[in-house]
């Protein structure tokens, strides 16, 4: 059967919308779906109606949690929009959104310029190549400095800002922009009737054309850079065209050589139909991208997939969600081929072979039912039942895996139980939902005491996770107070061996593992069995019994991260050899492996920005020192002073407090996640032996 397309691949445009929270990503998602005839009306965020923010929760919080997919038309462009949540406990919904993502508008509030969390966003989309395409939102508040906000890119981004329009001031009000392309001014009504249609264009007026006449040179000039004809016509005077310039615009961009920046009002309907007119005309397209790479699951070997439906297909599952109705959703992105409703699809690091029953197109929390979906395509599956977030799935005969998402660990952790003593069964079974949706929510029930034990990435995080289960469950908790989750790790190479062997009459047991282990960036699973020592069948036991023993390190029993595993030789029995055996045997060699591989305890380590006014800088900075806090750089902003530096969650407890009375509560901080380091000496003998997390 021929598979149309309604547009063909050059058309597609798989974006994001990033941002610190409350510069107005969920304003600005808003509005291009009302522009782009996506939704009828404007529901604005404070009153708790936008499309976007589709769960109860979120609504009442105002903030975006979880992302929704949807997708929209403009020109002749098919617009994919995974929104991303902005929230400092989040960004890991931001990570795997950027993963399958070909671009995104990052957002930026003209008064508070680059925060901290949009700086952590931009390192990840600098990761994973990810174009970009900056709007500086907010215009119309009083006092915000679009120039600053450009400096801020340069100087705490270290990226190239583009200015391809500059703001247009009216008796001190933002009304409009100067079109340094195509040499406009552009206003938007501030009242229209019909707010699709409240552009007015203009000539430049006679007192802002030098200020237009030297940006155009700046953004001719830059281009020039890079470009040899622009060069050419720029040191002549030649004219240019206003398509040459895109052009040229459009190929660095896709090369992050250049970030273009635009500005407006989201809330005022200012600068959306330019904002998606430059998505159209300078984010790319999947045929604009590289190629994928992915893995030989069995071999090794690098493979490459093409962005076209001839190639054989592969798709990333990025998000999972239960859904009430449909049951497990699995967000994918489609790199290559096609794939049919009624058809297998096979995943690799599972072993398995899943079936799709139904394919959805998202739209925020509706769906629509298609038969198929193509390369380039975000879509929703229905039916595969073994596959995670993270997982490749793709055609059995071209079998691929594609790097997995790295997620954060937990940083937090508090023990749980029911209020009611009789709904311990219900919370087992939300936790375990939750935790299938969110890879930086992990489950855990302390073997010695019974607990059941939570971790994240912060309290905010946990605390939402108890309301959704409190609300979504009908289950009420009891929480204790947080804990830091250390970790542990190794910092040597060692090889050992695990033998799990019964044989007492009848059918008895055997497995047998040669593992090596040694210090790694992540956690790593590799399967360099070569001759057949172990069969094929009995490896994901061997990662199975791997990620068991991973659980429980030796010098506290926290987690185990950072561990590079190669299981490297073993033996098997024709009769005897079982799932269990291998499992079994790869748990003892792990952790004996670890034991000998003098493991160390790991702490997390905040980035934390804090803002207060020049008079308490003396007493925050001691404080902090005294906090084993590392002060990187400081900045000072209209008698502000801003501290940048990191610190041990450790000692972060109670901040917030003490902040406060500090400084009479004028300064503020942000934290989030940055790594994890060796934790000294007093931290480790502080622990309890039988720690949980
Ligand atoms: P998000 O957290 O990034 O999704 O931000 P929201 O879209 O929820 O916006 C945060 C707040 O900023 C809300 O109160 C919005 O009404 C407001 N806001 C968004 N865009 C604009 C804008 O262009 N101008 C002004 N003045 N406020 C805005």
């Amino acid at each position: 059967m021929e598979l149309k397309r309604e547009y063909p691949l050059n058309k597609i445009r798989n974006i994001g919308l990033v941002a610190h929270i409350d510069a107005g990503k969920t304003t600005t998602t808003e509005r291009i779906l009302f522009y782009t005839g996506r939704i009828y009306r404007i529901g604005e965020v404070d009153e708790g109606t936008s499309t976007m923010d589709w769960m109860d929760q979120e609504r009442e919080r105002g903030i975006t949690i979880t992302s929704a997919a949807t997708y929209c038309k403009w020109n002749d462009c098919q617009i994919n929009i995974i929104d991303t949540p902005g929230h400092v406990d989040f960004t890991v919904e931001v990570e795997r959104a950027l993963r399958v993502l070909d671009g995104c508008i990052v957002i930026f509030d003209v008064m508070n310029g680059v925060e901290s969390q949009s700086e952590t966003v931009w390192h990840q989309a600098d990761r994973y190549n990810v174009p970009r395409i900056v709007f500086v939102n907010k215009m119309d508040r009083i006092g915000g400095d679009f120039h600053s906000v450009i400096d801020q890119i340069k100087k705490r981004l270290l990226s190239k800002p583009l200015i391809i329009q500059l703001p247009y001031y009216e008796n001190d009000k933002f009304s409009g922009i100067i079109d340094l392309i195509d040499k406009k001014l552009i206003l938007w009504k501030e009242n229209a009737e019909n707010i699709k249609d409240n552009m007015i264009i203009s000539e430049i007026p006679e007192k802002e054309i030098n200020k237009y006449t030297e940006y155009r040179d700046l953004l001719i000039e830059t281009l020039s850079e890079y470009d040899e004809q622009i060069m050419d016509k720029f040191v002549h005077s030649k004219q240019i065209t206003s398509d040459e310039i895109k052009k040229v615009i459009r190929r660095l961009t896709v090369t992050s050589k250049v970030f273009p920046v635009l500005c407006g009002s989201s809330l005022k309907n200012k600068g959306i139909q330019q904002l998606l007119d430059a998505v159209v005309d300078y984010l790319p397209s999947p045929v604009d991208i590289p190629p994928v790479k992915g893995e030989n699951p069995d071999t090794g070997e690098i493979q490459i997939r093409n962005h076209s439906e001839s190639d054989p297909m592969s798709a990333l599952v990025f998000k999972i969600q239960t859904d009430s109705y449909v049951g497990k959703l699995n967000y994918i992105r489609v790199y290559s081929g096609k794939i049919t409703t009624g058809t297998y699809i096979y995943n690799p690091r599972k072993s398995r072979k899943e079936r799709v029953t139904r394919i959805l197109r998202m739209h925020a929390n509706t769906r629509e039912d298609v038969s198929y979906a193509l390369a380039g395509d975000i879509v929703g599956v229905i039916g595969p039942k073994w596959t995670s977030t993270g997982d490749t799935l793709c055609d059995e005969k071209h079998p691929i895996i594609y790097e997995p998402m790295q997620f954060p660990e937990p940083v937090l952790w508090v023990a749980v139980e029911p209020k009611k003593q009789q709904d311990q069964e219900k919370i087992s079974y939300a936790l375990n939902r939750i935790s299938e949706e969110d890879p930086t929510f992990k489950v855990k029930v302390d073997k010695e005491t019974g607990q059941t034990v939570i971790s994240g990435m912060g309290e905010l995080h946990l605390e939402i996770i108890v309301e959704r289960i409190k609300r979504e469950f009908n289950v009420m908790l009891n929480i204790s107070k947080p804990h830091v989750a250390y970790r542990e790790t190794i910092t040597t190479k060692v090889v050992e061996e695990g033998k799990y062997i019964r044989q007492t009459g009848g059918k008895g047991q055997y497995g047998h593992v040669v593992l090596e282990i040694e210090p790694g960036d992540k956690y790593e699973f590799i399967n360099r069995i070569k001759s057949g020592a172990i069969p094929k069948e009995y490896i994901p036991a061997v990662e199975q019994g791997v990620l068991e023993a991973m659980e429980t390190g030796p010098i506290a029993g926290y987690n185990l991260m950072n561990i590079k595993v190669k299981l490297i030789d073993g033996s098997y029995h024709e009769v005897d050899s079982s799932e269990l055996a291998f499992k079994m045997a790869a748990s003892i060699a792990l952790k004996n492996a670890v034991k000998k591989a003098n493991p160390i305890l790991l702490e997390p380590i905040m980035k934390i920005e804090i803002i207060t006014p020049e008079e308490y800088v003396g007493d925050v900075i001691s404080d902090f020192n005294a906090r084993r806090g590392k002060i990187t750089s400081t900045d000072i902003k209209d008698k502000l002073h801003f501290i940048y530096g990191t610190v041990p969650l450790t000692e972060m407890f109670g901040y917030a407090t003490v902040l406060r009375s500090l400084t009479k509560g004028r300064a503020n901080y942000i934290m989030e996640v940055s790594h994890y380091e060796e934790a000294p000496k007093e931290v480790v003998s502080s622990l309890i032996p039988q720690a949980v997390v």
